[in-house]
């Protein structure tokens, strides 16, 4: 362990010296070379779309999913067509011990978690009438107990390296309200909460932030009311849904030196949708 450290830290001091050299060439240098990401969720959608940009940066990328290995083998191909390290990953993030299965695995392979994107989210369009205590619970646990028990298994990893940086999937309906989503919308309010709480007890050395999406073309809305849909989109002032590779540039900025100074913050990104039909 001691000697993975200093290994790690000798590695940064080149990086830093290769990078000033290059600077004075004006040769750019991937902004993760070195770094390992997990990215929970990197099966499909925002998750994949983070992967890829990740493994742009050099990244080493872990594709967590839960049960479309299918698709997390088509974003470990995008990754190492990217000419990236990568592996794919199952577990729940719902449940404590696949959690820290799943990061034993990722440091037994790719190294130590350097980067974290808390993506995995699952949402039903739920009215209040129809919404159980059952649906509540499983709403909780992926969304929340899932973000929570992934910085949790991170976390000390990060600070006895003395760096991480960690990305929450939030969602606007956590920053506003959605009458039809109760569930949901509480459960990205308490993502909000997660990364405001842990931030001052994680800093310096670590930073952990959210993105607040709005409505993004995904697999999670592909199945929604067409016409709520519309509506959605008739109510942004971009009149559109947002991409997923749009999110990931968020998840990265903030994953990267460009945001230094930002910690505890959720960052929306909706198109300007502010109004929740
Ligand atoms: P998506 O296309 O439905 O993908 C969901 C991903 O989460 C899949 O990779 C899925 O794995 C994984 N997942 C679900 N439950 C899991 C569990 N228990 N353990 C581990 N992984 C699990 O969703 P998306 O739209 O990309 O959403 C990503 C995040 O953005 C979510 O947190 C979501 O709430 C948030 N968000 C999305 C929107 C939107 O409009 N799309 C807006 C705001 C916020 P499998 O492939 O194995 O099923």
């Amino acid at each position: 362990m001691v000697r993975g450290i200093s290994s790690r830290r000798r590695t940064h001091g080149s990086r830093a010296a290769k990078h000033a050299r290059l600077k004075g060439t004006g040769m750019a240098t991937k902004e993760f070379e070195g770094k390992t990401a997990l990215v929970t969720g990197g099966s499909r959608g925002i998750g994949r779309a983070t992967c890829v940009r990740l493994a742009q940066e050099g990244a080493r990328v872990a594709i967590n999913y839960v049960g479309r290995e299918d698709a997390a083998q088509e974003t470990r191909r995008l990754v190492e067509a990217e000419g990236a390290a990568a592996m794919t990953v199952q577990a729940d993030v719902s449940d404590p011990a696949q959690v820290e299965a799943m990061v034993q695995s990722v440091e037994a392979d790719l190294g130590p978690v350097d980067l974290l994107v808390a993506n995995a989210g699952i949402a039903d369009a739920v009215p209040h009438t129809k919404l159980t205590y059952d649906i509540w619970k499983r709403t909780m646990a992926v969304n929340v107990d899932g973000v929570f028990l992934s910085v949790m298994a991170v976390k000390d990893g990060m600070l006895e390296r003395g760096y991480g940086r960690i990305v929450c999937i939030a969602s606007i309906a956590g920053l506003f309200g959605r009458p039809m989503m109760i569930d949901y919308a509480v459960s990205k309010a308490a993502v909000v909460g997660i990364v405001r709480n842990f931030s001052g007890a994680l800093a310096p050395a670590v930073r952990i932030n959210a993105v607040a999406p709005g409505l993004t073309d995904t697999d999670m809305v592909a199945g929604s009311d067409p016409v709520w849909r519309q509506s959605v989109i008739d109510n942004t002032p971009m009149q559109r849904m947002g991409t997923a590779d749009e999110i990931a540039q968020m998840i990265l900025f903030q994953l990267s030196d460009r945001s230094s100074f930002s910690t505890g913050q959720t960052m929306v990104a909706s198109g300007g949708r502010i109004t929740l039909p």
